[in-house]
């Protein structure tokens, strides 16, 4: 085995992308110990600067150690009893798995179910809620796997209305397009750096409302020994993972510095490095990047005489799906994209599989050269492969976008 090298790859697909360098250097930088007051200060900062992030004022904003999956597991296992009613509205992959991951946390899931490449309106939500009465709502914002964005705005009201626990999985739009945890009353939110914030997967930023926390708390065990006060042992029923069990993740972050996990120090460098690069950036213009360079590739790939997939009005802005022209094999066009030039563009799943490309313009990658690279990349590997297109015009209507939406 040689040194690690791998090859300089522009990572154009639904995520993971290319790191900020910067998320980089902050990941090499050496290690302290988990209660030196260095490092419980940077978990200080990182709840702080997560805070901004999600737009919050939560107390309850930190790292869950594990990809997007973990922060999805954490906040469904703390808050899910045996026999709860769960309602999970699927318009993608990710819907599915807040069900999976429900179901198996022990409650009665109930679905409905969005077409692929569309959304769902809150009345809709709101008739399921009437009739199924659930104790948590799991709705996805961004399902990559669709690139459609769920409008989160009025379901925060109507789970008020009717007592409902609502979490979201932002994983893939937070960063890229509006998200306010506080203003649209969500009760639990998790999150991945792999896509619009610009880091490695790896660590799942999560922010909780006072509502949230009580429901768990309710749940806490007392570890013989490391807590003596008088719990309610035996009052509601012990949250099924310890790995993931809210309640003492929170002790351990809280003033109280109670041992659990080791705190993931590397990862927590680049959460804190990636979120420091958003503020520093300002959300608002974090967001207007990811649309400005969205567009551009929205524009360039429809100027490859490709259709764009789905109900446009709601696609994220970080990515976009592209229907595969009948007569060209989409595998052997992203082969090509990945051996000769370096780029990935993504592949789908379930009834989308072999139908779509996926292309994403996040993070690090959501900048003018990624576009118009990847699109002058994919306009020869489609021309060699026999596709009617008309040379130049992908770049130069990417270049309208960025002349007319710069200014
Ligand atoms: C990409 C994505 C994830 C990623 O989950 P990992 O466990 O980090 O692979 C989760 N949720 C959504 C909605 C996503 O788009």
């Amino acid at each position: 085995m040689s040194l690690l090298n791998p090859p300089p790859r522009l990572l154009m697909g639904p995520g993971p992308i290319n790191c900020y360098p910067r998320v980089l250097s902050a990941m090499s930088t050496q290690l302290v110990g988990q209660y030196d007051p260095i490092m419980t200060g940077y978990m200080n900062e990182v709840m702080s600067l997560y805070r901004y992030v999600f737009n919050t004022n939560n107390d309850a904003t930190l790292l869950i150690d594990g990809t997007s999956r973990a922060g999805i597991e954490a906040v469904l296992v703390s808050c899910i009893e045996p026999g709860d009613d769960v309602l999970v509205p699927v318009f993608g992959r990710f819907g599915h798995l807040l069900a999976e991951i429900s179901q198996r946390a022990g409650a009665n899931v109930h679905t409905i179910e969005a077409p692929w490449g569309e959304v769902f309106k809150p009345e809709q939500i709101e008739a399921a809620i009437q009739k199924i009465r659930p104790k948590v709502l799991a709705l996805v914002q961004g399902d990559t796997s669709t690139t459609m964005l769920q409008p989160l705005e009025d379901i925060g009201e109507i789970c008020t209305r009717y007592d409902v626990l609502f979490y979201s999985d932002a994983t893939a739009s937070i960063g890229g397009n509006p998200f306010e945890a506080d203003k649209w009353k969500l009760d639990a939110v998790s999150v991945g750096l792999q896509k619009c914030l610009g880091g490695p997967s790896g660590s799942a930023p999560i922010t909780l409302s006072d509502k949230y926390v009580q429901t768990v708390r309710k749940r806490q065990h007392v570890e013989a020994g490391i807590r003596n006060e008088n719990h309610m042992d035996g009052l509601g029923l012990r949250i099924r993972s310890n790995y993931f069990d809210i309640p003492m993740i929170l002790d351990y972050w809280g003033t109280e510095r109670l041992n659990h996990h080791t705190e993931a120090t590397s990862m927590l460098y680049a959460a804190r490095e990636c979120a420091l690069q958003l503020r520093e950036e300002s959300l608002e213009n974090s967001i207007n990047r990811h649309k400005l360079h969205g567009d551009a590739m929205l524009a360039g790939v429809q100027g490859l005489n490709l259709k764009p997939f789905g109900d446009l009005k709601h696609k994220m802005n970080n990515v976009v799906g592209v229907h595969i022209p009948e007569d060209i094999n989409g595998e052997d066009i992203r082969h090509t994209m990945l051996h000769q030039y370096n780029i990935e563009i993504g592949t789908s799943f379930g009834p989308l599989h072999g139908k779509i490309w996926r292309i994403g313009t996040m993070g690090y990658n959501a900048r003018k050269d990624a576009v118009l690279h990847t699109l002058q990349a994919l306009e020869n590997t489609l021309r060699r492969a026999g596709h009617k297109l008309q040379s130049g015009l992908a770049t130069d209507m990417a270049f309208d976008v960025y002349t007319n939406e710069e200014n």
